[in-house]
């Protein structure tokens, strides 16, 4: 998309999904100079009813000079400036699955509309001043949220939370720009300036803009979430685990279609991050072959994962086969997960937990479980953690759980800090600030002329001037907005 829009241009667009057979209503939107006329010229609203704006109004979607009636529907009209883009809009609220809105919306582009391109609709509301654009990229952030923490956070960031913060900060580097211009010019009318305040000054912006970065991985885990694969040889226990796991009221599971081959892929909620759990549950040892095949998916699975969780039987212990995939995987972040302690001895299990610590005394002092010499277990230098469970029970899932947390460097992601949950854009911009204001201190720290110090402040002026959109380029423009969907 070119950011060269023409704003006198009326668009069109389906802003609800289209899914044939599904949604009971769909939305067609316009947004311009002409949506009232064009609106006018399909809709045939029955009785005395009036185009007023933030109205909605009843009736058909039928060209005016045409018997035919495409659908039975409702209007709403938002006049300019009270709207999404600050433009006259007009929706049409029509039946759902596909032909109803497909229809009205070609008719829209027969009287002159023309499709939007994806985020048109932002970009036209960002242009227009409505939303700045840390907040639109919430918008497109709350759209994909896949968790109701990334829905909370998208939604501060509309709200304008981060916009707000990074304002108040360039706002803070304008005012000490202009202590120090007013020196540059009037160097004889003002008195010297006051170097350690404006070091200060500089040091504690420098600070604030440190800690909104610290706020990027909480920002990436949200919006990408986490991909872990469960692996292990068959019947180690790996869907009984994701079973125990899915069925934790901590958990949050929405089925959504697989992508991999073989792989079942599961969406689970955990600490506010969305986790998706790729598992190669499923396949059986009737052969050596398949029982080959499992542990190449096993491994195809593993990776195309953040964090694999390796999966044993605490009855059969560490074998060849644990070997090899530990070999394959090491060099992944991993947790080693013993399963079935169950089947050691029921006495470490109390009714709620697995006794961790019992069981690694256990393990220290006895080496023995079910009578198999645990001494081949290997050392796990790399993994994040070893955790015991009993999948088939559901226990030890809590714990698993704060591995995975931890094993995730999520911080603690609570809802209280997710008011603020960077992107990677605004991150690239908040570091380039952040060295120009480390330059900023360095050059009044080596004594350099004033005007040395005003070139780098501009420069963390402009970075932040970035993140909130008040300094932009075309190229940024159309990358954000083209992430956006159609009718967005
Ligand atoms: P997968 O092939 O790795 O997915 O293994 P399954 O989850 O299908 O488990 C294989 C068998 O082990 C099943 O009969 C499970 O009921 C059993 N099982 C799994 N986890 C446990 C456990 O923690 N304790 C006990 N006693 N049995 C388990």
């Amino acid at each position: 998309m070119t950011s060269q829009i023409h704003q006198a241009e009326t668009i069109a667009a389906i802003a609800t999904a289209i899914v044939p057979q599904q949604g009971s209503v769909g939305i067609v939107r316009l947004s311009g100079a002409s949506a009232i006329a064009i609106a006018q010229q399909l809709f045939h609203a029955p009785g005395n009813q009036i185009w007023e704006s933030h109205r909605i109004l009843y009736g058909y979607v039928q060209p005016l000079d045409s018997q035919r009636v495409v659908d039975e529907a409702l209007l709403l009209l938002m006049k300019s400036p009270r709207s999404y883009t600050r433009e006259d809009v007009v929706e049409f609220h029509c039946h759902g699955g596909i032909m109803a809105v497909q229809q009205v919306l070609q008719l829209c582009l027969e009287q002159g509309a023309r499709l939007a391109q994806p985020g048109e609709f932002t970009l036209r509301a960002f242009l227009n001043g409505r939303l700045d654009l840390t907040q639109a990229e919430g918008i497109a952030d709350l759209v994909g949220a896949r968790s109701p923490q990334a829905a909370q956070t998208a939604l501060m960031g509309i709200r304008g939370k981060l916009a707000g913060a990074i304002r108040q900060l360039r706002s803070q580097c304008l005012d000490v720009l202009a202590e120090i211009e007013a020196r540059v010019d009037f160097a004889d009318d003002l008195p010297p300036i006051d170097e350690d305040k404006v070091k200060e000054q500089i040091q504690a912006i420098r600070q604030q803009v440190v800690q909104i970065l610290a706020t990027a991985r909480q920002g990436e885990l949200l919006r990408a979430g986490l991909k872990v694969a469960i692996i292990g040889q068959p019947n180690v226990g790996k869907s009984s685990l994701l079973n125990a796991w899915s069925q934790s009221d901590r958990a949050i599971v929405t089925s959504l279609p697989g992508t991999t081959r073989d792989v079942v892929e599961s969406q689970l909620i955990v600490g506010g991050i969305p986790i998706q759990v790729l598992d190669t549950a499923g396949i059986r040892d009737s052969t050596d072959t398949v029982e080959k095949i499992g542990i190449e998916r096993s491994l195809a699975a593993a990776q195309a994962a953040d964090l694999v969780l390796l999966t044993l039987d605490a009855t059969t212990g560490w074998t060849p086969t644990e070997d090899h995939l530990y070999g394959q995987i090491k060099h992944k972040p991993h947790i080693v997960v013993i399963n079935k302690v169950d089947l050691i001895d029921n006495g470490l299990i109390d009714n709620e937990l697995i006794d961790n610590e019992l069981i690694d005394n256990r393990l220290t002092n006895n080496r023995l479980i079910d009578n198999k010499d645990l001494s081949a277990l290997p050392a796990f230098p790399l993994a994040a953690a070893i955790v015991y469970t009993a999948a088939a029970k559901k226990l030890g899932i809590l714990k698993l759980e704060a591995a995975i947390l931890t094993a995730a460097n999520t911080g603690s992601l609570t809802a209280a800090n997710t008011d603020i949950a960077i992107n990677q854009r605004q991150a690239a911009a908040l570091v380039q600030a952040q060295t120009a204001l480390a330059q900023v201190e360095a050059t009044i720290v080596d004594q350099l002329p004033l005007d040395f110090w005003t070139i780098d402040l501009r420069s963390a002026i402009r970075a932040l001037g970035e993140v909130t959109g008040e300094e932009m380029t075309e190229s940024m423009l159309d990358e954000i907005f083209s992430r956006f969907c159609i009718g967005k």
